[in-house]
């Protein structure tokens, strides 16, 4: 009875991505002193990206009666007896006011206090800004006690972005590779090599600056050889890795490539040894090579994400490895205008989320469309679909500099 259900209502689409844990509630005590403990509201709450003392306050509105909250102690508490059936109906009710977009109902919206006291529901999905019935005596709970402004820690966590909670929390966060604490480790220290040889990389990195356009590659060219080849890896040697250049043998990326597009469910693990083997375990550029090759599936791109999300780190972490990355997904997008481009903003906010490309990355990859990784007229539009992320990672700035 357990597990996850949508957290649209009116969807029973099994793939639809947003999804909570079933609530749960405990009747406890007797008499006067009654009371329906809910066990999983944090986690039910976190899948929404509110505080789990709104939805409680929510319900004890709506049931007319007292809550108790101890937020350290995780204990939210509706007092007398009431079903399970009856709260999950009212959460879906909290959703649909307190939680969706007004306009496009996707979830992934952050109230947003007004200077005039009002709360604005503000979509990550198409950037519009909804009201939120200022009546109800839950708004005037939540101007008191605003959502954190925290982008890591609460507010922003997205849906699917269930590492966002709990930092120490990697174990038990959904994913489903069995070797994934290994991988944790695997992934942190390769970080922690990444950061030493940071200084060594950028020295012998001397001609790739990593973020100015590549003037001496015509669009002409770069589009001809996109073309050619399905998922291009030929773009990727173009400077700095000389390195790799083994005369007669199969390129390395091709053969990455290969491998992942030979077994896309393969495990983090196995492909992470795959480019070890290949001497790619640190290059930005096999980041390129795994994004267009694990992502090609747009219905499930963005839930994707969360579930490699150790993978598209195990390989460093430096601007360059950060820009692949963002490099990678444009050329995935390219590869689909139609059924991604009006992604854009979610695809990054869910590499945002996992902590995969951090803010910096993304202000300076905002800076000017670029035609490093894909032709200049697509560079562009990528560019200009993504401009409410950008304003968004922007205010997200703004407010917590006000709080200041
Ligand atoms: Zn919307």
């Amino acid at each position: 009875m357990s597990g996850k259900i949508n957290i649209r209502r009116d969807t029973n689409d099994q793939f639809y991505r947003y999804k909570m844990p079933r609530l749960q509630g405990k009747i406890e005590g007797k008499g006067n002193g009654i009371k329906t403990v809910l066990p999983n509201i944090v986690e039910v709450s976190r899948a929404l990206s509110r505080p789990p003392a709104y939805a409680t306050k929510y319900f004890g509105s709506e049931l007319g009666a007292q809550t108790k909250i101890e937020e350290k102690n995780d204990k939210y508490i509706v007092n007398g007896a009431h079903e399970v059936a009856k709260l999950q109906d009212l959460l879906y009710n909290f959703i649909d006011k307190f939680v969706l977009c007004g306009d496009c109902k996707n979830p992934e919206t952050d109230l947003i206090i007004t200077k005039e006291q009002t709360i604005v529901r503000h979509c990550m999905a198409c950037g519009k800004r909804t009201d939120v019935d200022m009546k109800h005596r839950l708004s005037t709970f939540i101007v008191k006690n605003p959502p954190p402004k925290d982008k890591k820690g609460g507010q922003h966590a997205s849906a699917s972005a269930t590492s966002a909670a709990g930092a120490n929390d990697s174990s038990s966060d959904g994913h489903d590779n069995a070797d994934n604490d290994e991988f944790d480790m695997l992934a942190s220290d390769t970080a922690m090599l990444a950061l030493n040889g940071a200084a060594a990389a950028a020295a012998a990195d001397a001609d790739d600056d990593g973020w100015e356009v590549d003037l001496d590659m015509s669009a002409e060219a770069v589009a001809a050889r996109q073309k050619k080849l399905g998922v291009n890896t030929s773009l990727l040697k173009d400077d700095d890795d000389e390195d790799d250049a083994r005369s007669g043998d199969k390129d390395p990326y091709d053969e990455l490539g290969d491998f992942i597009s030979a077994n896309k469910s393969a495990s983090d693990r196995a492909i992470f040894d795959k480019a070890s083997e290949l001497d790619l375990e640190k290059k930005h550029r096999a980041l390129v090579v795994v994004v267009m090759c694990l992502f090609d599936n747009p219905a499930t791109i963005v839930g994707d994400i969360a579930k490699r999300d150790k993978l598209l780190m195990a390989f460093g972490d430096s601007d360059k490895h950060q820009r692949a990355v963002i490099g990678g997904f444009e050329r995935v997008i390219e590869a689909d205008m139609d059924k991604l481009l009006a992604k854009t903003p979610i695809i990054f906010k869910a590499l945002f989320d996992e902590e995969i490309v951090d803010e910096d990355a993304f202000v300076e990859w905002g800076k000017k469309p670029s035609k490093k990784y894909v032709d200049k007229d697509v560079a562009k539009q990528i560019h200009k679909a993504a401009q409410p992320f950008l304003r968004w990672l922007e205010e997200a700035d703004e407010e917590s500099e006000d709080e200041e």
